[in-house]
């Protein structure tokens, strides 16, 4: 009896060690990476022209840079040539930003200000355009405008920009240096030379960056100050002593924010005359990353509102926090709606630039882009192999350009953006803005077709054309304007769903007594009451139908007196102590109808803002998103709107669907692009470490799995209904049937991005385009996944590992997120404060022929980062890092034997290379192991 427990008691401990080293195995540091490449390679020949109507041709761009520096005609040719092939027809020239060149002595080699004369880099450039124009696309030069090299200082040392905290003039990371724009000395040269670009270069167009203020307290140099006090009559404050003068309540500040801006708009007015003088058809380029912050306007004096002045075509570089793009789509989504905004106002198309860490990245930001009718501006440099992924993707766009092209938005329900609510809001433009940002995310999840206006369509004529129905939750701060033409646009029958502060300040930076529109409201402001609880809607109703109950409601309650007779409360919030107050009334005004929530029924439905809420592999992600507010929502949005274009049914959150009006040619129809972000839709808890992008299958994941998806779309004059899309190569022609104006499709089955398009008009493309038309729908095509080892391999447990992210693992800067799959810390130069790491390792074993491994990474720049390896304060390694650029790999270095103590061991790497921290030359860790070698 004895003996048998002991053989299980051996057994079980087995067992044990069998479970954690399967454990061990399966854990992040060891699985196997499985990773999405993208689509299958798509067969195609780029046969497309440049528009003759520039109007399109700003609507297909599909665009990429080119880096060069001193170049012949052949290679330019032959470049073109082959960038060409893959779709492309807009080339950007890089490496080529900085046109000051030659005044100053150049500083050092500056990533994107090459050194070489003015006229050298005109002459490559021209080599370039002539290629571009001989492979039928265009070209346009990308410059800088007041980023300048540091040098040019010694000799003008006037033209810089000064911080009036500082006093100082102060220096970028990369060791450039800023400019003024008000500086007319500076900018005369540089509109000189910038005609002279135009002129010799013949390019189509360009794009400036950086005509812009460089932070908060910029300028204060002797141009600016005067120009100010003329144009304004307000005095700047002292250089270096400004005291309390950067603060909104004061009038001159304000005053100041806005004049840059105008300023700003000035310079690119002045910039685009010169560029057009030569060439009347000369695009103008814009973009903006970030495009929703109050950043651009307290730091660089724009917000992209100001393209509407001077902009031709114009871009969104979409940068979430870690370019963490699998999750944060319903952001970038809400970002890209503001610059369809601002698209769809000067009548232009609009592209996005992602910056891709990962091959799967590139078919989920695609998904991005095409559903909000961006083309893309394709970063190709990326990563290795990125033509795997992105070529079948822009050969697919581009082959069904005539399509895709040339689209606005249907919506007819308008989301206000509102810069005075965002910037000169007294209460807090931070409330606002997260609102907004948990409005778009909520009306996608709902898939309710909606648009984002901006201040400049409220107007009476413009609200009239635009939109049926104003979403205005707790946009506080209004013009006097923007009232008015609220008013007018209810009175004449439209729409108001509004909430909390709406119309309590004006855009001067006041709050007042009372709403501004209280008269349209029905009632009058009373305060707000911190404590809620509540919101009890206990009967059907004209504004949230059938849903009705108790919903959860912990924010605070707007107060409100005089009720008008008229003004019905069909729900009321209830405070912590059971008091109950009016909570969501209705009342109609003029013609039109006004819905009011006393509180902020949108931040029910926060999901992330700009470090609110972040998402980070590893740590935990808590979901404040209320499934219960984003119905409430969505209900009182298309309550009173009878005709919105697009009714979507048994959707899930997660599936993107959007609504495009198009017309080109003799095309013309409404189309509908389901997208599939599955894979991406982030669930409360711990964040898992290694995120694949996925796209799981949609049908069981459907509200009723057992029925079709359905889609109504306001399109009467349909006459056929087509199915494109990247999952097969075929166009698939659906039944439909009419109910009203409405015609009425149920999908057999969805894949991951479908285009349908309800034809009005000219079919013949369809029934080409795709080698004729198929009633059946396709399989769906299988997407190219990679399978790698992890970078450690299989678990040895003869061997002593320390990863990055152990305590044990000491210095460095170590990144919250891993790096390309693995663990990672980052050392940087010897200016850096963080050159060195240190690693501790307890050896209880002897270790015959022991040799040191690393797993590592160099620096993406063509050099190598010199480095030091020391086991127990002996080198072990001394000279340039071996390491590969943009990938991980392992190196082994040979160690004595002797060296190895038994107990602590203590590994330390060092860059011995000069940079700062963030800049090149650097190195990344991922782990240091000691083992026993296999070699003899
Ligand atoms: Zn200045």
């Amino acid at each position: 009896m004895k003996k048998l427990s002991i053989a299980i008691f051996v057994l079980l401990a087995w067992q044990n060690i069998f479970a954690e080293e399967n454990t061990i195995q399966n854990s992040p540091y060891y699985q196997k990476r499985i990773s999405l490449i993208g689509y299958p390679e798509y067969p195609f020949t780029n046969n497309t022209k440049i528009f003759s109507s520039p109007s399109e041709q700003r609507q297909a761009y599909q665009m990429r840079f080119f880096g060069y520096k001193i170049i012949s005609q052949e290679a330019a040719d032959r470049e073109m040539e082959k960038i060409k092939e893959s779709g492309i027809n807009f080339v950007l020239a890089e490496d080529n930003r900085y046109i000051m060149r030659g005044i100053g002595e150049m500083d050092q080699n500056i990533p994107g200000l090459n050194a070489g004369t003015l006229e050298e880099m005109i002459e490559n450039t021209r080599k370039v355009v002539e290629a571009c124009h001989k492979n039928n696309m265009q070209f346009i030069n990308h410059i800088t405008c007041t980023m300048v090299d540091s040098g040019l200082f010694k000799k003008h040392s006037d033209w810089a920009m000064i911080d009036m905290e500082t006093g100082k003039s102060p220096l970028n990371r990369y060791g450039t240096a800023n400019a003024c724009i008000n500086n007319d000395d500076f900018m005369n040269e540089w509109f000189k030379r910038l005609e002279k670009l135009c002129l010799e270069t013949n390019a189509d167009g360009i794009m400036i960056d950086e005509i812009q203020f460089f932070g908060p307290f910029k300028c204060g140099c002797k141009w600016c100050r005067e120009k100010f006090k003329k144009e304004t009559g307000y005095e700047l404050p002292e250089n270096g002593n400004s005291k309390n003068w950067f603060n909104m309540k004061n009038p001159a500040y304000r005053r100041w924010l806005d004049w840059r801006s105008e300023k700003v708009i000035e310079r690119h007015l002045q910039a685009k005359k010169i560029v057009r003088k030569h060439n009347p058809n000369a695009v103008y380029s814009a973009y903006s990353c970030n495009n929703t912050t109050s950043w651009n306007y307290y730091a660089s004096g724009s917000s992209i509102n100001n393209f509407t002045e001077y902009a031709d075509s114009v871009g969104y570089e979409c940068e979430p926090h870690d370019y963490f793009y699998q999750y944060y789509w319903p952001h970038e989504i809400m970002e890209l709606k503001y610059l369809r905004a601002i698209a769809e106002n000067i009548g232009t198309g609009m592209w996005t630039l992602f910056y891709e860490k990962a091959l799967g990245d590139y078919t989920i930001n695609w998904f991005c882009s095409m559903s909000q009718g961006s083309r893309r501006w394709w970063r190709v440099h990326g990563i290795p192999n990125s033509e795997k992924a992105y070529k079948p993707l822009l050969s697919w766009e581009v082959k069904h350009q005539d399509i895709l092209i040339n689209t606005i938005s249907p919506a007819n329900i308008g989301v206000l953006f509102s810069l005075d609510s965002r910037d000169r809001n007294p209460i807090g433009g931070s409330k606002w803005m997260k609102g907004f940002a948990a409005t778009c995310n909520a009306l996608i999840d709902g898939h309710i077709p909606y648009k984002v206006v901006i201040d400049e369509d409220i107007t009476p004529e413009k609200l009239e054309k635009k939109v049926k129905t104003l979403v205005l939750f707790n946009t506080a701060s209004l013009s006097e304007k923007a009232v008015q033409a609220i008013r007018e646009f209810v009175k004449k029958g439209g729409n108001l769903i509004c909430s909390g502060n709406i119309s309590i300040c004006n855009n001067n930076y006041e709050k007042l007594n009372n709403f501004a529109l209280s008269d349209v409201l029905g009632f009058s402001y009373a305060g707000e009451q911190k404590k809620g609880k509540t919101l009890i809607i206990d009967a059907k109703n004209e504004v949230t139908g059938k849903l009705t109950g108790s919903f959860k409601y912990p924010d605070s309650i707007i107060l409100l007196k005089d009720l008008d007779k008229n003004v019905k409360v069909f729900g009321k919030m209830v405070d912590e102590n059971g008091k109950e107050y009016p909570g969501l009334l209705w009342r109609k005004y003029g013609k039109g109808n006004v819905v009011y929530f006393a509180g902020y029924p949108e931040m029910r439905y926060f999901f992330h803002y700009y470090n609110d809420n972040l998402i980070k592999p590893g740590k935990m992600w808590k979901d404040y998103r209320d499934p219960e507010f984003l119905k409430l929502i969505c209900e009182s949005v298309i309550s009173f709107n009878l005709d919105i274009p697009l009714i979507v049914q048994n959707v899930p959150q997660g599936i993107v669907v959007e609504a495009y009006k198009h017309h080109f040619k003799d095309m013309k129809g409404i189309q509908v692009h389901v997208a599939n972000f599955l894979g991406g839709v982030i669930k409360e808890g711990v964040v898992p470490i290694i995120n694949e992008v996925s796209f799981p299958e949609a049908r069981p994941l459907l509200p009723d799995p057992q029925k079709p998806i359905s889609l109504k779309v306001l399109a009467p004059e349909t006459k056929k209904v087509y199915l494109i899309s990247p999952d097969f190569d075929a166009t698939v022609g659906l039944p439909f049937r009419k109910e009203g104006n409405y015609v009425c499709v149920e999908l057999p089955d969805f894949y991951r991005y479908f285009i349908l398009y309800f034809s009005e008009g000219d079919d013949s493309e369809f029934k080409t385009l795709n080698n004729g038309v198929v009633t059946k729908l396709p399989p769906a095509k299988k997407l190219l996944l990679e399978e790698k080892n992890a970078l450690a391999g299989k678990y040895d447990p003869d061997s002593v590992i320390v990863f990055a992210d152990d305590t044990r693992f000491t210095g460095g800067q170590k990144g919250e997120v891993w790096k390309l799959k693995e663990p990672s810390c980052t050392i940087y130069g010897t200016e850096s404060g963080i050159s060195n790491v240190t690693i501790s390792f307890d050896i209880n074993k002897k270790i015959e022929k022991p040799i040191l491994e690393i797993g590592a990474m160099d620096d993406n720049q063509p050099s190598k980062a010199p480095i030091e390896i020391k086991l127990n304060g002996k080198t072990v390694f001394r000279g340039n890092s071996t390491f590969p650029d943009a990938g991980w790999s392992l190196r082994s270095f040979k160690i004595d034997k002797s060296d190895l103590k038994e107990g602590r061991n203590i590994v330390e790497i060092s860059n011995t290379g000069k940079g700062p921290r963030g800049n090149i030359p650097w190195m990344g860790i991922s782990f240091v192991r000691i083992k026993t070698s296999q070699k003899n």
